[in-house]
């Protein structure tokens, strides 16, 4: 069959559901939640379960150095391009269904539904899982190894203990010492496309069924110490105290004050506070903390970073006190590619799709993608705009029109050759 003639093709809405509902018995845990923190065992369980999906479809298992694992369709055109669909299998501790699973599963569904039809493609179509993309040890783990991005920085840098990183790598097959095998030639790449559900609830307010994201905003982290002086809390006087907590909390409510008031299309966040010496009779010496800021565009997110470290240093000089700021991570906003963006634009109208165009402010695979090959993503509604609990839910219907959508986004990118 020529692409051409496939207006009508639709995936195999009940294939797609038996694989998600027995992918989410791997890892399930009570409440309806699942644990598949990338490495485990129910991770590693997830992998192989995928493998044998993909083997029983008759298409080929290709793995990486850094663990990525993926269903190839070979086109039969000689030096053919490969174009690329996914997300991760991996999940949060107790987080929901969905997440990156529906992304994964639904590219694979798209390989089948192609091969049944027995198309001719001009390229090979990969389903991947990345490794690792929620951080449970470092962040993007996968992608970063498919881009070549991945440095000694982030093998040494893990969330948890670094000894304990290299174990559960062994254990997974995978060598620090060749991850940097696993880049791929990014002129043999025509596209990365991503399904992913909202996380927030944008979609569901506006009653749009797809979700076209244009740009995933940039994240900078901060560390920052105040310091200040450990004395008697009782008798010394008020005057003299120099105390750290009192300037980080001014500097925590300034900050989301400046945020509020100077940029509403930002988000700044401080999720961890540490004292010492942590007695209720001790002025503060120390107070440590980690500051997140997002946003969409790249030059506003660098102006909102020197005026968080600028604000830090007034709060400390306020309270008499000195700070350090040291930026840990740096992640450049994406924008997606306009012609696949315009794709699915088109797609959507020819299939009497409702959509709309959306910022993600959430990290995903695809922006780690974006730089090295033209990237897009395909949001779905989350109910209620959550995400990482078991109360995530999305809508079978409207995770069948999403993959409708990528499918014939793909075909249509495919035989336009993006
Ligand atoms: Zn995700």
């Amino acid at each position: 069959m020529v692409i051409t003639a496939v207006q009508e093709l639709t995936i195999n809405s009940r294939r797609l559901q038996d694989d998600f509902n027995e992918l989410s018995n791997i890892g399930a845990t009570v409440g309806d939640a699942v644990s598949r923190l990338a490495l485990s065992n129910e991770d590693l369980e997830g992998r192989a379960w995928f493998a044998s999906r993909i083997e029983e479809a008759g298409l080929l298992v290709r793995d990486d150095d850094v663990g990525n694992l993926s269903a190839v369709l070979v086109s039969r055109k000689q030096d053919a391009k490969t174009f690329l669909m996914g997300s991760h299998l991996d999940s949060v501790p107790n987080g929901g269904k969905f997440d990156g699973a529906i992304g994964v599963l639904c590219a694979l569904e798209c390989l089948r539904t192609v091969k049944e039809a027995e198309l001719d493609i001009p390229v090979h179509l990969e389903a991947i899982d990345f490794t690792d993309e929620e951080g449970t040890w470092q962040s993007f783990f996968g992608s970063l190894g498919f881009t070549g991005k991945l440095q000694a920085s982030h093998l040494n840098d893990a969330e948890q203990d670094n000894g304990a990183f290299r174990v559960a790598l062994f254990r997974a097959g995978i060598r620090p010492t060749e991850v940097q095998r696993a880049k791929r030639n990014p002129d043999e790449l025509a596209g990365f496309l991503e399904l992913h559900i909202e996380q927030s609830e944008t979609l569901a307010k506006v009653e749009k069924q797809i979700g076209i994201v244009t740009k995933i905003v940039g994240r900078s982290t901060y560390n920052f110490n105040f310091y200040g002086e450990a004395t008697h809390a009782a008798t010394t006087s008020r005057y003299k105290q120099r105390d750290a907590l009192q300037a980080a909390s001014r500097f925590i409510t300034a900050m989301h004050d400046m945020a509020q008031e100077d940029y509403p299309a930002g988000v700044v966040n401080c999720g961890n506070v540490h004292v010492q010496p942590g007695a209720y009779s001790v002025v503060p010496k120390l107070a440590s903390l980690r500051v997140e800021c997002r946003h969409h565009d790249d030059a506003i997110l660098s102006e909102m970073e020197s005026r968080l470290v600028r604000l830090a240093q007034e709060c400390a000089k306020h309270h008499h006190l000195t700070v350090s700021a040291k930026n840990v991570l740096r992640r450049a906003a994406a924008e997606m590619n306009p012609k696949m963006l315009k794709t699915i634009t088109d797609v959507c109208q020819q299939h009497g799709r409702s959509h709309m165009p959306i910022i993600s402010y959430a990290g995903h695979d695809a922006q780690i993608l974006s730089p090295f090959v033209p990237s897009a993503m395909i949001f779905i509604p989350s109910k209620g705009g959550i995400s990482h609990s078991p109360k995530e839910f999305t809508e079978w219907e409207d995770i069948v029109a999403g993959a409708n959508v990528m499918l014939h986004t793909m075909l249509q990118l495919v035989s336009k050759s993006v």
